[in-house]
């Protein structure tokens, strides 16, 4: 006999950890409901219910639908109210949940269950008639926008009409024959969209709605939600159906949104916003301004006092930060979710250290709170506060995201995006953010919002994205047709200058310069516990003394990957190389690339005393050298003057250096093969700086010499002995005993399937990460950015191999070679040094592939610490168990 698969709990069935199953908002109601506080009663359908309705096509089938059937029943036991029933109907939500939360990008329907003789029966039951047609027309409004896919702003345009007729401007001015009037205008629309009438069968109308969520999954916005959070494809959304409580009875009534602690800057306290007589979305949606969670204190005194309770208790039970929706309906409080809250890296820090000290959590737990890719927003620059001083703010609304943006307006998401193509910085200014914006404001540096409170779309979806934002600029008048606005009698236009302070809300008209951020306080306090606990090396990617020294103060234990091709596009050191390139004869080659000692050396030294002993990996000339030949004619005329050879000489060289296809070109140890004495150069240069700098500073450098682009164990021997033989020779001539590491980087596949063999020669491999994956895709990385979004919407793949380490193949790659390298060499030292040496995920394969250590860009250091932490921490649980 088959088992059959469960599809759908009750809240009472289900607990947090059912997580997977239920998604976030399921699991969480179904543990509110058991630690006994006040629930709407109701069922959640599985993940695998949605896994399932696309293997068969997009179709609920009879097994799932005999079990939501079932459940129906049973809460019609439970609440004693009937669907459809014209004595005591039922009506209830229809609400998205996945796995992780992704606020605002699925759909929810509410008050369903409503026709046109029930609505009759509630507004007669209740005596409430304005209520009663305030539901339908939500109803009729949001059903016909998710289900139907009908579109928002047709019905937002017959309620603008109503309120000009009737001469208001608020929602709730309208009365209940205005809104039965706009109920019977939104069904006709639905009728002339659609071409049948609006569903009357609840039953119809749920299964309708259910699909709809399950679809909703792959809209669009979702899509790049997912590919920014890291959020598979494949986990799908469970659906919770709920009874309702109503916020829009009266005026004792309302919803509202709050979090136990400040998101913006995590001071503990309750924090949120209220409205009264309204529903759903309204608080966050910016249609009214709502007011302060502690104005409800004098409003609802007992549902405040009760809401106090239900905060502590959730704290207590989560220990954790709780971000909440919840509703009075008569004056009685009803919790509608609660999840731990998404916050900014600041806010972040301070729970995580605040709760240490509460006694709530440990340092290891405290590491784990903390995404560790926010901890970006607090390493960007932020505003000079000198600069601050001295100027003049234009206008204020809410600090809703911290950071600091300067940029040119625009007035549209699309914008937005168009403008960022063409590399400007742009500050998004809108009346208000809906989902749809999401990708637009992803482009901004900043966003500005005229309405919206601090738990308004905008905001939110900012502080997830680590995005300064300003919202609520209510002095702000908008005239977005036009694309301007005005702010204190002057007009700004799309591509004026301005800047904006996400922590205090301030605005300010032109271009405020920026500091670079230190780590300090709580930021400083983690990061202490974070090396305490990892296990894993970090070290950057530096070519200049600037850099090295911004990464060490970020915590860089060393450099991972000193590129020195970088060394070389200063005009005079340039000059010298391209004669290098056009000489004809060893001798002349070696003359040129000996007056680049000089400055190689010079490098190389202003690098090791800024590492102050720490290590350096140095990688030889890697770029094909026509990167490096002169474009133009008069550099050709000035090059041959003096070499004492003809322009068309010139020319004939550089155009015989052309390439098909120069990433797979002569590049890398391939230079070195037939210029070995490009090799000897590099070598002397570095071997002179390190016995020097020793010399000089007392220090024990040994240089790490990187032999980039291996593919073949003779071909790094080749170019060893070419090193071996000079740094012998440079011992010899300076009486020194120096100790040096000659290793390679492993980033052609071949390498990569050779790692026993190459390991003989190499003293240590780095992985390459990035020709690596476009060589083992056989994508160009510079040309992947116009075909991979049709992979991203064709599922083929789900996230950017370039970005997040592809740990299925190049992974496969990367950890065969360390297995094989360190049979042949047990102390074979192991790194990455490609972009993916920053990203959390990758640095947690990282670890558990068991490499020394990940090198990463300067400003990734401190995420790449953190990630290291939680890998250590998380294999530590995973052993225990
Ligand atoms: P999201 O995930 O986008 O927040 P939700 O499913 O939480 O969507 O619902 C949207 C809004 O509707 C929220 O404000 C929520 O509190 C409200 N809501 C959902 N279900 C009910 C219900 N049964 N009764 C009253 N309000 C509800
Ligand atoms: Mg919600
Ligand atoms: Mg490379």
């Amino acid at each position: 006999m088959q088992l059959i698969m469960k599809y759908v709990y009750s809240f009472k069935e289900g607990n947090a950890n059912m997580r997977e199953l239920l998604g976030g908002k399921g699991a969480n109601l179904a543990e509110m409901t058991n630690i006994g506080l006040p629930v709407p009663q109701g069922f959640t359908i599985t993940t695998e219910a949605c896994t399932k309705y696309y293997e068969d096509g997009r179709e609920i089938n009879q097994e799932i639908q005999d079990q939501i059937n079932e459940y129906i029943v049973k809460m019609e036991e439970v609440t004693g109210k009937k669907f459809g029933d014209i004595e005591n109907p039922l009506l209830v939500s229809v609400r998205s949940g996945a796995r992780a939360s992704m606020p605002g990008m699925m759909d929810t329907i509410l008050n369903l269950g409503l026709n046109e003789e029930v609505v009759e029966v509630l507004a007669k039951k209740s005596n409430n008639e304005r209520w009663a047609w305030d539901c339908y027309r939500r109803f009729i409004q949001m059903y016909s926008d998710v289900v139907m896919e009908v579109g928002k702003k047709y019905f937002e345009e017959l309620i603008d009409q109503m309120k000009n007729k009737k001469g208001v401007t608020q929602d709730i001015e309208l009365d209940a024959n205005d809104l039965k009037e706009l109920a019977r205008q939104f069904k006709e629309e639905y009728k002339s969209k659609i071409g049948t009438d609006f569903p009357t069968d609840p039953k119809e109308q749920l299964m309708g709605a259910i699909k709809a969520v399950f679809r909703s999954w792959d809209n669009p916005r979702a899509n790049v939600y997912r590919r920014d959070n890291d959020i598979p494809y494949s986990w799908g959304t469970a659906v919770n159906v709920q009874s309702m409580a109503f916020g829009n009875m009266g005026d004792d009534c309302g919803t509202g949104v709050a979090f136990t602690r400040d998101p913006a800057t995590g001071e503990k306290g309750l924090f949120g916003e209220f409205l009264t007589n309204a529903q759903g979305e309204d608080v966050v949606a910016g249609v009214r301004t709502p007011m302060k969670i502690a104005e409800m204190a004098e409003k609802f005194p007992e549902a405040f006092e009760d809401f106090k309770n239900v905060c502590k208790t959730l704290e207590e039970h989560y220990r954790d930060m709780q971000d909440m929706e919840f509703t009075v309906e008569h004056g009685k409080l009803y919790m509608l979710q609660t999840r731990n809250g998404k916050r900014t890296a600041q806010a972040a820090l301070k729970i995580a250290c605040d709760l240490v000290d509460e006694g709530m959590r440990t340092e290891e737990e405290a590491v784990l709170m903390i995404e560790p890719r926010n901890l970006d927003t607090l390493l960007h620059p932020q505003f000079d506060q000198e600069a601050l001083k001295a100027t003049e703010p234009i206008g204020r609304g809410l600090g809703a995201s911290p950071g600091a943006a300067c940029g040119k307006v625009v007035f549209s998401a699309e914008d937005a995006e168009a403008w960022a193509a063409k590399k400007e910085k742009v500050i998004l200014v809108r009346l208000e953010t809906s989902p749809e914006d999401i990708t637009g404001m992803k482009a901004a540096q900043g966003i500005l919002t005229v309405r919206g409170g601090m738990t308004s779309h905008a905001a939110v979806v900012a502080r997830g994205m680590g995005e300064c934002c300003v919202s609520g600029c209510g002095e702000i008048v908008m005239d977005e047709a036009n694309k301007k606005f005005t702010l204190k009698d002057k007009e700004y236009h799309e591509g004026d200058i301005i800047s904006i302070d996400g922590t205090t809300g301030n605005i300010y008209e032109g271009e405020i310069p920026t500091v670079d951020a230190v780590i300090a306080g709580e930021f400083g306090r983690v990061m202490e516990w974070a090396d305490k606990f990892r296990t894993l090396g970090v070290r950057t990617n530096a070519d200049t003394p600037r850099d090295t020294k911004k990464a060490i103060e970020l915590g860089a234990e060393g450099i991972g990957l000193c590129r020195t091709e970088h060394m070389f596009f200063d005009p005079e050191r340039v000059f010298n190389l391209r004669k290098m390139i056009i000489a004809e004869t060893v001798e002349d080659r070696e003359k040129y690339l000996n007056n680049l000692i000089p400055y190689q050396k010079g490098d190389f030294k202003a690098m090791y005393k800024e590492l102050k002993g720490l290590p350096m990996t140095v990688r030889y000339l890697d770029p094909p050298l026509h990167e490096f030949i002169p474009k133009t004619e008069p550099e050709m005329a000035e090059l041959a003057e003096s070499m004492g050879t003809t322009v068309e000489h010139v020319k004939e060289v550089c155009d015989s250096l052309h390439e098909f296809n120069p990433m797979m070109g002569h590049r890398g140890c391939r230079l070195a093969v037939t210029y070995p004495e490009i090799a000897k150069m590099q070598t002397r240069a570095l071997i002179e700086a390190a016995i020097e700098v020793n010399e000089e500073d007392g220090l024990s450098i040994e240089p790490e010499i990187m032999i980039p682009l291996v593919g073949e164990v003779k071909e790094l021997k080749f170019v060893k002995d070419v090193v071996v033989e000079t740094a012998e020779l440079i011992k010899k001539e300076r009486n020194s005993t120096i100790k040096y590491h000659i290793g390679t980087m492993i980033e052609i596949p071949r390498a990569a399937l050779t790692a026993g063999e190459i390991a003989k020669e190499a003293e240590f491999f780095s992985f390459g990460t990035n020709d690596l994956t476009q060589m083992t895709f056989g994508f160009s990385r510079d040309d992947a950015g116009k075909f991979l979004p049709s992979y991203y919407e064709h599922k083929i793949y789900e996230q950017d191999p370039f970005a997040k380490l592809d740990q299925i193949g190049v992974g496969k790659l990367v950890k065969m070679a360390v297995e094989d390298g360190k049979k042949t060499r047990p102390d074979i030292h192991l790194g990455i040094c490609g972009e993916h040496g920053g990203d959390p995920s990758s640095v947690e394969f990282c670890n558990s592939i068991g490499l020394t250590y990940v090198s990463c860009s300067p400003f990734r250091v401190p995420i790449a610490r953190l990630a290291a932490a939680q890998a250590a921490i998380k294999a530590g649980i995973e052993k225990k168990n």
